[in-house]
């Protein structure tokens, strides 16, 4: 028995993880189609990947891969500042900047890669980063990379923002307002026109992750494009892992917001360029964004056909959230949906709030309008069974200055 220190920590913290229910397990999963999953041998229809418009499979998004594997080489052998800069990136960073309507745009090496970088570049120690507390993991990091003054608002709130702002603006130099477009776990929109307008009063810079919403939302262009006129947001971070079907991240924004970030992101210099296959994949994906509206609407539409069959909101992206309360009500109906053959995850703490456990529903492209029907009688099934878990019941304190998605408990 060689049970050092090293060993004996991390044990204790995983069973600390299990008494809580919240222990977490890679499962085996591989996806034969897009919409079709073999999940630890059993084969299921998924609704819980985010491969939206159904590219990772999509035939010319994987010869352009293969192709570009084939002549510049599986990997991209240094970072893009010193000779991992193949000719593919101009190419895709050109796809963004017209798809986004901006001056210039850097790919990263994946979105969460693109938000350490953006946030801890553009702010440091005298300025203010305001967050949407339900913001991912990744912006609470950057913005706690950059030393700048971190502080969240309640979620969508723009009140408890403008309030913030009123107190804590006028002590730093500048500041940040940053939210997601769509939120990942939630499924819901921010307001991005009335935080545009904060912003300009207050004379902030507004940042978003899109990373749900290019693809899907704005005719594909993004949040900023779900509106009359395309919304005033300074840096428009986002990833090409989801809708776009391959790998990467992006920030979009002005030449000079670019140039610095080309300079000075750590994320970025000191990372290795992304495998040619990824890149030219991703060209392909958004190729296939600005030239297939019809594509585009259907995860939206398969939303709105679930939440209407179960007399639910109407869906305002492709992610619809089914609050189940405690992270063992969310395992249970996660599995009852499974034995039926539906891979639906259950989402817990740390991911979420404590007491916010739920279901989390994401509709592709590449599901049927009949497959998501079929769905949603599984889901009326669950309630009929006997309710899974009490909802939202708030059985623990979420500290909202520090982020719920950021784990740093010891
Ligand atoms: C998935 C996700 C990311 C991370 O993107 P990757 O390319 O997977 O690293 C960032 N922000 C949000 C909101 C996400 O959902």
């Amino acid at each position: 028995m060689n049970d050092s220190t090293l060993d004996r920590h991390a044990r204790s913290r995983l069973a600390l993880q299990q008494r809580r229910g919240l222990l977490r397990e890679l499962r085996q999963t591989s996806r034969e189609e897009c919409a079709a999953v073999i999940d630890n041998g059993t084969r299921l229809l998924s609704f819980t990947c985010n491969d939206y418009l159904g590219l990772s499979h999509h035939p010319e998004v994987i010869a352009a891969s293969v192709a570009a594997t084939q002549r510049f080489g599986a990997g991209a052998g240094a970072s893009r500042l010193v000779t991992g800069n193949h000719p593919l990136y101009r190419s895709l960073e050109q796809a963004l900047i017209e798809l986004k309507g901006t001056d210039d745009a850097v790919v990263f090496g994946s979105g969460y890669l693109a938000s350490l970088g953006a946030l801890s570049t553009l702010a440091a120690a005298p300025d203010l980063i305001l967050l949407d507390e339900l913001c991912h993991s990744c912006l609470f990091a950057g913005a706690a990379l950059s030393a700048a003054k971190v502080l969240s608002y309640r979620h969508n709130d723009m009140q408890h923002l403008t309030s913030l702002l009123g107190q804590q603006r006028g002590g730093h130099r500048h500041c940040l307002i940053v939210t997601e477009g769509v939120f990942s776990m939630d499924g819901d929109r921010a307001p991005l026109p009335a935080l545009a307008e904060t912003a300009r009063q207050h004379d902030a810079w507004l940042v978003t992750d899109d990373a749900h919403a290019l693809g899907v939302i704005g005719g594909g262009r993004g949040s900023g494009f779900a509106h009359d006129r395309p919304v005033a947001v300074d840096v428009q971070i986002g990833t090409l892992s989801k809708a776009a079907g391959s790998y990467g991240g992006y920030v979009c924004g002005s030449r000079p917001v670019a140039d610095l970030l080309r300079n000075r992101a750590r994320s970025l210099v000191y990372s290795t360029g992304l495998p040619p296959g990824a890149v030219a994949a991703a060209i392909a994906g958004l190729r296939i964004i600005a030239s297939d509206p019809q594509r585009v609407a259907i995860p939206l539409q398969h939303a709105r056909t679930f939440t209407a069959a179960l007399q639910m909101p109407a869906a305002q992206s492709a992610i619809v959230a089914l609050p189940m309360g405690t992270p063992e009500g969310a395992l249970r109906a996660s599995h009852r949906l499974r034995d039926q053959g539906f891979l639906v995850v259950a989402i817990r703490p740390p991911t979420v709030p404590a007491g916010t456990s739920r279901l989390r529903v994401t509709f592709s492209a590449a599901h049927s309008q009949a497959q998501v029907l079929q769905l949603a009688a599984a889901v009326r099934a669950l309630d009929e069974q006997g309710p899974p878990a009490a909802i939202a019941t708030d059985n623990g304190h979420t500290d909202r200055a520090r982020s719920p998605r950021a784990d740093t408990s010891p």
